[in-house]
């Protein structure tokens, strides 16, 4: 009888042992990592951001389960720069990817992203994980700076902006009459290409259907990487003008064209997470959603809103460059609202940590690791200020919850003449997170203090070859 009892206990045991060794096993794995990129999606267009008439359903369920960062920042407030700040944890000041002549690339560009550049994708790949970049890279079309030759194994997507290639005689954004055209605009008039890898397979590209193929393509891959860690880089083109929406969406917000592709956005979003679920991946894979830069105010209801923060894309204000954010890893991740800061620099350390690589000693980063944070064994973030570039230019700093402006300027013919200022504009963003209480006179010891933090930033620079500014007459055919 106490034999047959010591038998059963040790079936016991083993089959509890079996039990957890199984989950451990996949624990012990490399986590996978899903950065999903939006263009110029706004601070305020989520539901859990505060947008009362689109529905972000998915989006939002993640933002309570993971963490919503309040308080979250990218590189520049124009696409390339801000995609090279992503991809390489730098300022693009330090890699030639900022310009004041041309502030992106565009078709006829010959620059792009160094091959002295480090990026996430050439970090996680020596930790042996499959890499791919669904969706708009701008970060140069020729084939030596396409994502395959930055650490991708694929690439699938639209090389730069859905309104570039326009159609010879199609008016461009100069004057409100000539964007008004842009709202009901046909995909032959934007004859952007669909790149595989480093051919061309699609032309015009079929934007109705752009988004959710996207999403398909992320699932696809997904799918086949199953087994081995994996880093997916899922930039959507939109909702960056023109709009355009899948049949099962267009007409569907109460929003307008804009809330039908956001919440096109989120259906797909909302796919990759079942996908990760049904493949039992969720709890070993970190899912990140934000915005390469602020909404494109000049058009009207087809641009997005910031919100309660100031302004938008093009400036360095809030709303240029402080973006909705959410971190999610169910089972990981501390659920929280974050209100310390972050940016989209940090992505590269801080994958590194989890990932267990090690960072670029040979450069500066601009960069810190947030996974403490995220896991939940810090409160207090690693990260103190955050500087504001423009066109080669510091317009602003950020220190705690100061923010100088040197030089304010509106964009695109909205908002305020370029105005340098003698003494800077000073704002406690904490109390004041829309900008409108200009505290300088109050504070000139915060001023004096910011200043200095600039100054000494300033002195870690040093010149690079602008790579914005090459261009041929050619454009990719
Ligand atoms: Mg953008």
């Amino acid at each position: 009888m106490k034999k047959s009892i010591h038998l059963l206990y040790l079936l016991l045991l083993l089959g509890a042992l079996q039990i957890e060794t199984v989950p451990e096993a996949k624990a012990a794995q490399k986590p996978n990592f899903v950065v999903i990129f939006a263009d110029d999606l706004g601070y305020g267009d989520l539901g859990s951001f505060g947008h009362p008439s689109i529905r972000t359903p998915n989006l939002d369920r993640m933002a309570v389960e993971g963490q919503r960062w309040t308080s979250f920042y990218v590189g520049a407030s124009v696409c390339t720069p801000s995609r090279a700040a992503l991809m390489t944890g730098r300022l693009p000041i330090r890699n030639g990817m900022m310009s004041a002549q041309s502030r992106v690339l565009f078709p006829n560009s010959e620059g792009g992203l160094p091959a002295s550049e480090i990026t996430i994708a050439e970090l996680l790949k020596e930790q042996g994980y499959a890499t791919a970049v669904i969706g708009k890279w701008h970060l140069g079309h020729l084939p030596q700076y396409l994502p395959t030759a930055h650490g991708f194994d694929t690439y699938w997507g639209v090389p730069y902006s859905n309104d570039m290639d326009a159609l010879a005689g199609f008016p461009g954004y100069g004057k409100e009459s000539a964007r008004d055209a842009h709202y009901a605009a046909t995909i032959q008039q934007y004859n952007v290409p669909i790149l595989r890898d480093t051919e061309v397979v699609e032309r015009p590209a079929d934007q109705n259907t752009l988004t959710s193929r996207y999403a398909d393509k992320a699932i696809e891959f997904i799918g086949a990487h199953r087994d081995q860690p994996f880093f997916v880089y899922l930039a959507h083109n939109l909702p960056h003008i023109p709009l355009f929406a899948g049949k099962d969406f267009r007409g569907g917000s109460r929003r307008g064209l804009f809330g039908d592709v956001v919440e096109e956005i989120d259906a797909g979003v909302g796919r990759i997470v079942a996908t990760l679920k049904e493949l039992g991946l969720d709890r070993n894979t970190l899912v990140v959603f934000t915005s390469d830069n602020g909404p494109w105010l000049p058009f009207k209801t087809h641009g997005g809103s910031a919100g309660l923060l100031r302004q938008g894309k093009g400036t360095t204000y809030e709303g240029g460059m402080r973006e909705p954010t959410i971190f999610w890893w169910p089972g990981k991740i501390v659920p929280k609202v974050q209100m310390e800061m972050g940016t989209t620099m940090d992505l590269l350390p801080t994958f590194c940590a989890l990932a267990g690589a090690a960072t670029p000693q040979d450069r500066t980063l601009d960069g810190y690791d947030l996974s403490p944070l995220l896991l939940g064994s810090a409160e207090k973030g690693p990260r103190d200020t955050v500087f504001y570039w423009r066109e080669e230019k510091l317009f602003a700093v950020r220190e705690g919850p100061w923010k100088a402006h040197f030089i304010t300027e509106g964009c695109y013919g909205v908002g305020d003449k370029r105005e340098v200022h003698a003494i800077p504009e000073l704002y406690q963003l904490e109390q004041d997170p829309s900008e409108k209480y200009n505290v300088a006179s109050l504070h000139p010891d915060v001023v004096a203090r910011l200043k200095g933090v600039a100054e000494r930033h300033k002195a870690t620079l040093t010149p690079v070859t602008n790579q914005l500014e090459k261009r041929s007459s050619a454009a990719l055919r």
